[in-house]
């Protein structure tokens, strides 16, 4: 058990006891029936969490909690450090008793049904969650909107994208949420993920469209200017797929190693590969990009031959020294040596590319999950564009 939930199950136990003591005075001044049992369950609840035995805590505090009215606030805490702390089951059986409850408030049941739809989801019920909550919508109650934002995370999971577009829609039409960027590029990652299914099957006219409805929620979404390249560049438009290519390279450099090789390509295909070796190398004199220098070397090496590129490859690691540029330079300095000392330095080479190959491109940097492949929504903590780049200079 983490120290965070020991002390969030005290904060349970302590507001538990100071609602108690509320319940205490006040009946002092009445009789106090029953109240006798409640402070007992309480405190061998709060010995069991002392003595670190929290299953048997939780059990007498729901208890204990069941026996009183006026608990709906202490209930729905509990219910949700229940869930967290992956005890679904219980945290559904503590929401269902409040909401049986008679007389609840109509905010209180609200709330209740919030944390239920929660619990369903948490517990992989997502058909019951998403009843639940579309019962909420219909109500037109003010958990509205969260309603609404925990449908999106459904229809995300389930990956039902036009619903998750539409939801997210509805959400946007609140004035308090139309400039998130948080949600606006939520909805422009859900509209790329229509047009790449539309891309998928060839339907390119109606990825345009998705593509146009994601810079609609976000006007320099960088999935959304690769998407649009990729079709163009499908269709011939080379001229416009280009213009694409050089946008993404000056708004959004990080993510040039991902279209590197359709640019290289696309721009060859209309006999432009000396403006693209000009651009990449402008690219590559701003910023620490190993797959774009690896690639600016071999575009010189074809272009100008090996000796410009290991002269240019010296200058480089005199002004930038790194890892990439040595192994690039090693293996140039190879093909032209005598057999023996060839062979030495292919060696030397081979070794540090596969050093090289073992670094992790990308990391997210919410929970630090790391990858050799971009990936637009975290694979471990569910974040949309949290995973960066994280090729160290000097490597
Ligand atoms: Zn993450």
């Amino acid at each position: 058990m983490g120290n965070l939930e020991i002390y969030g199950l005290l904060l349970t136990a302590i507001s538990a006891g100071w609602l108690l003591g509320k319940l205490g005075n006040r009946s002092n001044k009445q009789t106090g029936d029953g109240l006798g049992s409640i402070f007992h369950d309480y405190f061998v609840g709060l010995n069991y969490l002392l003595n670190d035995e929290p299953d048997e805590a939780i059990d007498t505090f729901i208890k204990a909690l069941e026996i009183n009215s006026e608990t709906v606030e202490t209930h729905l805490a509990l219910g949700a450090l229940l869930r967290r702390r992956g005890k679904v089951d219980k945290a559904i059986k503590v929401h269902q008793t409040l909401l049986a409850r008679p007389g609840l408030e109509a905010d209180m049941a609200d709330a209740a049904r919030i944390q239920l739809a929660q619990d369903y989801i948490t517990g992989g019920l997502l058909d019951r969650a998403e009843r639940l909550l579309k019962e909420l919508m219909q109500e037109n109650s003010v958990a509205k909107w969260e309603a609404l934002q925990l449908l999106i995370t459904i229809y995300q999971t389930e990956k039902e994208w036009e619903s998750a577009v539409a939801c997210t829609q509805e959400l946007l039409s609140n004035a308090r949420y139309k400039k998130d960027s948080d949600w606006n590029a939520r909805a422009a990652h859900y509209c790329c993920e229509i047009a790449e299914q539309f891309i998928d099957k060839e339907e390119n006219g109606k990825a345009r469209d998705s593509i146009k409805r994601a810079f609609g929620f976000r006007r320099h979404s960088v999935r959304a200017a690769v998407l649009l390249a990729r079709i163009e560049q499908r269709l011939g438009n080379f001229k416009a797929a280009n213009r694409e290519y050089l946008r993404i390279m000056q708004q959004n450099p990080a993510f040039v190693p991902q279209i590197l090789k359709a640019m290289r390509k696309s721009f060859a295909a209309i006999d432009k590969l000396p403006d693209f070796k000009h651009s990449l190398s402008d690219h590559v004199s701003n910023h620490f990009d190993p797959v774009a220098l690896n690639m600016l070397v071999q575009l010189i090496t074809e272009s100008d031959g090996s000796e410009a590129a290991i002269r240019f490859l010296r200058m480089k690691i005199a002004s930038e020294p790194s890892v990439t540029a040595a192994t690039q330079l090693l293996k140039l300095e190879a093909g032209l040596q005598e057999e023996a000392q060839a062979t030495d330095l292919e060696r030397i080479h081979q070794m540090l590319e596969n050093m090289l190959k073992k670094r992790a491109g990308y990391q997210c940097n919410q929970c630090g999950y790391e990858s050799k492949n971009l990936y637009w929504l975290c694979p471990s903590c569910h974040t949309w564009d949290s995973i960066e780049p994280n090729y160290k200079n000097g490597i």
